[in-house]
């Protein structure tokens, strides 16, 4: 489907003018938050053709609306460590759009956690949850609280201080949040138990549950999972796979080390994975049984990624380095937002990578993002290609109403389906001359609906 600019606008320069302007109103409301502002302009360049060409768009303000929150919540959270010292941390909730269900979106514990990124991960949130057609506001929350290093007990004791305050406003038909970077299903479990303590509710408030107390067969894997398929997607453009391709990915959590579980699977050989410190390489492929070596260092000792290449001979360690570098056809970003600039882009393009999925959120800069569009590779932004993972969130909402719970081979089928359909609203909204730019295409499809919804919804 091809966007033509109307003529009454002037021609593109004075579309670019119509952008800048808009973003200098969204600067000035939301100073110092460059984050929201990055992913509020990818959206803007994308839309703004669409949003000039409808008057009930314009009339309707819609695009004013969509970057103002509904509601953030901000609160102190307050919690004693094991030396029984007063830990005191920022809590957050940012509920931003409700059209089109319950707000849903992770909850993140991270040191860089501020009300900006939460903003930008809320905003993108809106679009992927969209996109994935279940019935799904946008939302993001999370706290400054570094979990790393923290105890158990330190980490159950923050989590309840965290939940006492949060669990106010959030409810299965309310708000429903889940994990993101720092919670996994440990933390999940403490945010339930403290959740249930308080409101006496047994319910799908939070998904990222465990399967044995509510939670969906393969949410854990979904979101690696997705990012695979949806690259297979876009390979199959080409009449390509991903079979016998050599594939970089970066992170080393719950994304990545699913990721390479399903790159493994389909034929695949993963020779990167990264944390904040450093990447390994193994030219020889990071197989089943070593990944089940990292699954132990990450999520049980906790771990650092360079204990690999200490155990694992023949394997390099890069201190301070992201994988960008190291050969590839495929590329996986999947560790956290703006972790590939111009620089990586285009060594990555150089050194042969011609398909990149996101399984991170807006894990390449906007520079980056024109070095993949103008080079014409397969390029799937995170809120298209890593939309899996609240796919299957959707899908556990769903069980949890219905009391009911689906086999993994079921929910498997129905993440392949939501991760082609996608594909397919991409390309529809995409096409650029038998190039497919999922860039906008991702944007256009989402936010026809969901300015479609504002419309119809009125002036609230
Ligand atoms: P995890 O906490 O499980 O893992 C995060 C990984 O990224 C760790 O290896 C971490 O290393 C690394 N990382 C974090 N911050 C940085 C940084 N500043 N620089 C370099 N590496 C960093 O998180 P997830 O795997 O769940 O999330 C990863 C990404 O995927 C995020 O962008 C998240 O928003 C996105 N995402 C996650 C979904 C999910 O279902 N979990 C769904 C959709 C998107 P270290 O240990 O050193 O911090």
């Amino acid at each position: 489907m091809t966007i033509s600019v109307p003529e009454s606008i002037g021609g593109q320069a004075a579309l670019q003018q119509h952008v800048d302007d808009f973003m200098m109103r969204v600067a000035a409301q939301s100073p110092g938050e460059t984050e929201f502002h990055q992913a509020v302009r990818e959206v803007v360049d994308s839309v703004m053709p669409l949003v000039l060409s409808k008057r009930v768009y314009r009339e309707a303000k819609v695009l004013e609306r969509l970057v103002v929150p509904e509601r953030v919540i901000m609160f102190r959270v307050v919690w004693t460590d094991d030396t029984g010292q007063v830990q005191i941390n920022r809590g957050y909730r940012v509920q931003m759009n409700g059209l089109l269900g319950p707000y849903k979106g992770g909850l993140r514990f991270h040191p860089s956690v501020t009300l900006g990124v939460l903003k930008f991960l809320a905003f993108e949130q809106i679009f992927k949850n969209c996109l994935t057609t279940l019935p799904m506001g946008g939302a993001k929350g999370g706290s400054d609280f570094d979990p790393k290093g923290r105890s158990d007990q330190e980490v159950m004791r923050f989590c309840q201080a965290f939940m006492s305050e949060l669990c106010r406003y959030i409810g299965p038909d309310i708000d429903v949040p889940a994990g993101d970077i720092g919670v996994g299903g440990r933390e999940i479990g403490f945010l339930f138990g403290q959740y249930r303590r308080l409101t006496q509710r047994f319910n799908g408030t939070l998904t990222g549950k465990n399967v044995n107390w509510g939670g969906s067969n393969l949410r854990p894997e979904a979101t690696g999972y997705g990012a695979v398929y949806f690259a297979s997607e876009m390979l199959s453009t080409r009449g390509e796979s991903v079979k016998g391709k050599t594939a970089t990915v970066s992170g080393s959590g719950n994304v990545a080390q699913y990721t390479v579980e399903k790159l493994n699977t389909l034929g695949a050989k993963v020779v990167t994975l990264s944390d904040s410190d450093g990447t390994i390489v193994d030219q020889d492929g990071i197989t089943a049984e070593k990944l089940a070596w990292v699954m132990e260092l990450k999520n049980v000792r906790r771990g650092r990624i360079r204990e690999y290449a200490d155990h694992f001979k023949g394997t390099k360690y890069l201190a301070g380095k992201r994988p960008w570098s190291v050969p590839c056809d495929l590329a996986f970003p999947s560790a956290t937002q703006n972790e590939i600039d111009e620089d990586d882009a285009r060594l990555l393009v150089r050194n042969g990578c011609y398909c990149v999925s996101e399984g991170a959120n807006m894990p390449s800069r906007p520079e980056a993002v024109d070095v993949f569009l103008d080079a014409k590779i397969l390029y799937g932004p995170g809120k298209a290609a890593n939309a899996g993972g609240v796919a299957v969130s959707g899908l556990e909402m769903n069980q949890n109403s219905g009391c009911m719970r689906r086999s993994r081979e079921d929910v498997d089928a129905q993440l392949c389906t939501i991760m082609h359909s996608i594909h397919e609203g991409c390309v529809k909204f995409g096409q650029e001359d038998g190039f497919v730019n999922y860039v906008r295409g991702a944007n256009c499809a989402a936010f026809v609906r969901i300015a479609d919804a504002m419309v119809q919804q009125g002036c609230i």
